[in-house]
């Protein structure tokens, strides 16, 4: 999969993604990511990119002209144009993994006031919110998104199925993680997790996933695909009974 991020600030995004994996997957050729300077796209002997908003008003506005030529010059067969926007559809691992499959997706960060809206009329096929608040530019969401996509893309996590037991990848949130030391300041890892027990230890990782579901994201729990079982199990949760062992034994 290639991404490529048109900014006028490329070194906001360039540091970021030659790290850690990003920067590994890049380099093993498992992704490819391009930063686009949007002023090269601009002509004219100041390279102007944006200007004052038609009506009055604070602030300056990305003129559509250099948008459309970049776009124009790097758009593939079956890229996608996404403009990152407070006014877009919110950002989520499910948005994550629809773009992960595509082969060419084209990241456009506004700036300013933001974007002329013939842009968004006629250059982008989808228009991507980070959340409802408001930030300098299109740079930090766009690293989002590319981080988000990238580590799903096959080969970039060392782990295969790491992934898929994230939170949200099943609908849920996921559980709590422990490492060494088994005891910390008198707080003791759970003693399944030191079992070796594989199916117990998944087991007991499903429940506090629904658990910590149930506790701060309880709206998950109406769309996640649960087993009659686990539907039981939040059902009992509903009328106040927490998790137990007994659980364990029957799923
Ligand atoms: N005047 C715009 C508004 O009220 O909707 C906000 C413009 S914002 C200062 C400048 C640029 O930052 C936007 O064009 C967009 O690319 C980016 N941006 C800011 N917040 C964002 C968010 N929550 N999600 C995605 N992009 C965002």
């Amino acid at each position: 999969m290639r991404i490529d991020i048109v900014t006028l600030f490329p070194r906001m995004v360039e540091e970021p993604i030659g790290e850690s994996i990003l920067g590994r997957a890049r380099a093993r050729g498992l992704i490819e990511i391009g930063v686009v300077n949007l002023r090269d796209y601009a002509t004219g002997k100041h390279r102007v990119t944006d200007d004052y908003p038609f009506g009055g008003g604070g602030g300056m506005v990305l003129k559509p002209e250099p948008l459309f030529a970049a776009v124009e010059a790097l758009r593939t067969p079956g890229a996608r144009v996404v403009l990152l926007d407070p006014r877009g559809r919110r950002f989520t691992q499910a948005i994550a993994g629809e773009l992960s499959r595509l082969t060419h997706l084209i990241l456009l960060a506004g700036r300013y006031e933001g974007v002329d809206e013939r842009v968004s009329a006629a250059l982008v096929d989808d228009e991507l919110s980070i959340g409802d608040y408001v930030l300098t530019g299109g740079e930090l969401p766009a690293l989002i998104v590319t981080d988000a996509v990238a580590r799903l893309c096959p080969g970039v996590l060392g782990d295969a199925g790491a992934a898929r037991h994230d939170s949200f990848a099943s609908g849920l949130l996921e559980g709590p993680q422990y490492t060494r030391p088994e005891e910390f300041r008198g707080m003791r890892a759970p003693e399944v997790l030191l079992s070796g027990d594989h199916a117990k230890i998944a087991c007991w990782r499903r429940l506090q996933a629904l658990w910590r579901t149930w506790r701060r994201r309880p709206e998950l729990l109406e769309t996640a695909e649960l087993t009659p079982a686990e539907q039981k199990l939040v059902e009992e949760f509903r009328r106040g009974k927490g998790p137990d062992e007994s659980w364990m034994r029957s799923a």
